[in-house]
């Protein structure tokens, strides 16, 4: 049985998370569950899971959710702001944490949690990026688990149990190639925040899916990749494939590939990241080839002048240090002016290569801490707030 806090509870992954343990109840227990402001989903999780403790990071929400589950008889705990996170993260009576928080957000709760000796279930793949040299070391020191949940990491991860490391070549991550696929540059040009949000084959929270659109999603997760396996970027290839059955494969020194298949369905992953070293039970409907009525399934390179993010990614991951926090700070600034309508979806591009170009000689040399991390993502993002607001349309 595993004891789950779960981070970022009313999300797209936090409430597929709960899916999991609504349908095996008997195999888990939410001890916490926290959220950024929805505290009406909070609510209504909070009712049907009876966690201890919850946290709301709007101090104003968390006040205005006390007395309702107080009205309610229920006695869960409500704490708010980044220490509530924490809080909820190091929870004593939880033996593993879901980061499901999306962004850098999800950090400090996750590092907190590795030090009390927590196992990691992880979607939120930013960590990785921003602090994957921080994290992964603690992990190894602590001896605790990272439980992969992106569909692409759980694939490889999947695909190499039982392999040698030393024996594994390549990775070849695949990608959706989102909404824009096959597209050239200057059709880029006026792409809305609609059509962007209007992914071909995944449903998921406003941030992944712009992130899907600019294809950055790709090179977040070549970052991860490299944390997560110990793999140089440069041994980790981008192969597009539309139809999201393969959610990724591996290639072995002696040639052999290994694929994992499934549904595009981020529940499957979560489940085995869950029941890690068993298997659970079958919760979403298997994926049948005769069914799913695909008369092909093809494979395409990834365009990089026209992604040109995974190009940046690339060279941010093998440069490393704090490099892709930059970069990460950067894009998550930019996915969000352009989400609120602010600045254009090329001008995200513009806004992550113009931030690592001005700060990467001043960060290289210093200490990779979390203090370090922390204060570069900050100093990252009031750098591209000034490129972005001085592209305001007006
Ligand atoms: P989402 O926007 O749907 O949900 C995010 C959750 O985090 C919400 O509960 C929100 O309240 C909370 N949150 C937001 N800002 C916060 C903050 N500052 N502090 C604390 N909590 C905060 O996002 P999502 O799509 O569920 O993605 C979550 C993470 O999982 C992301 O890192 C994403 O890249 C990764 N991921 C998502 C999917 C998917 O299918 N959605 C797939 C793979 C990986
Ligand atoms: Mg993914």
């Amino acid at each position: 049985m595993r004891r789950l806090s779960i981070l970022g509870s009313t999300g797209s992954i936090g409430k597929q998370t709960l899916e999991v343990v609504r349908k095996a109840p008997s195999d888990f227990t939410v001890e916490a569950l926290t959220c950024g402001s929805d505290i009406d989903a909070l609510y209504d999780q909070i009712v049907e899971f009876r966690p201890k403790v919850c946290s709301v990071v709007d101090d104003k929400k968390a006040k205005e959710l006390s007395p309702r589950l107080k009205d309610a008889g229920i006695s869960t705990e409500v704490l708010s702001g980044k220490d509530g996170n924490i809080a909820c993260a190091t929870l004593e009576s939880s033996d593993t944490v879901v980061g499901a928080i999306v962004g850098f957000a999800g950090l400090e709760p996750v590092y907190h949690a590795v030090l009390s000796g927590k196992d990691i279930a992880l979607a939120n793949k930013e960590t990785l990026v921003a602090g994957g040299d921080i994290i992964m070391p603690l992990i190894r020191e602590k001896g605790v688990m990272m439980l992969p949940i992106d569909s692409e990491h759980s694939a490889i991860w999947q695909c190499l149990k039982g392999e040698k490391r030393e024996d594994l070549d390549r990775i070849l991550i695949t990608a959706s190639g989102g909404p824009f696929r096959g597209m050239k540059r200057s059709e880029l040009e006026n792409v809305t925040v609609q059509d962007a949000l209007h992914h071909p084959t995944w449903n998921m929270g406003g941030k992944i899916t712009i992130d899907s659109a600019t294809m950055m999603n790709k090179g977040l997760e070549i970052i991860e990749a490299h944390h997560l396996y110990g793999i140089e970027c440069s041994r980790i290839d981008v192969v597009v494939h539309p139809q999201s059955v393969i959610h990724s494969m591996i290639r072995m020194k002696d040639g052999s590939v290994l694929a994992q298949m499934g549904k595009p369905s981020m529940v499957l992953p979560i489940e085995v990241a869950l029941y890690y070293p068993d298997r659970g039970p079958a919760i979403v409907k298997e994926f049948d080839p005769f069914e799913a009525g695909l008369s092909n399934i093809t494979f395409e390179p990834c365009d990089t002048e026209v992604f040109r993010l995974v190009k940046l990614a690339y060279e941010a991951g093998s440069r490393g240090g704090l490099v892709p926090t930059v970069m990460n700070a950067a894009n998550e600034s930019a996915v969000m002016a352009f989400l609120a309508g602010r600045i254009g979806f090329l001008d995200i591009e513009k806004t992550v290569f113009e931030t690592v170009e001005k700060m990467e000689s001043g960060i290289s040399g210093m200490d990779l801490t979390l203090e370090a991390v922390c204060q570069t993502d900050k100093d990252a993002r009031i750098y591209a707030d000034e490129i972005i607001n001085g592209k305001i349309k007006v």
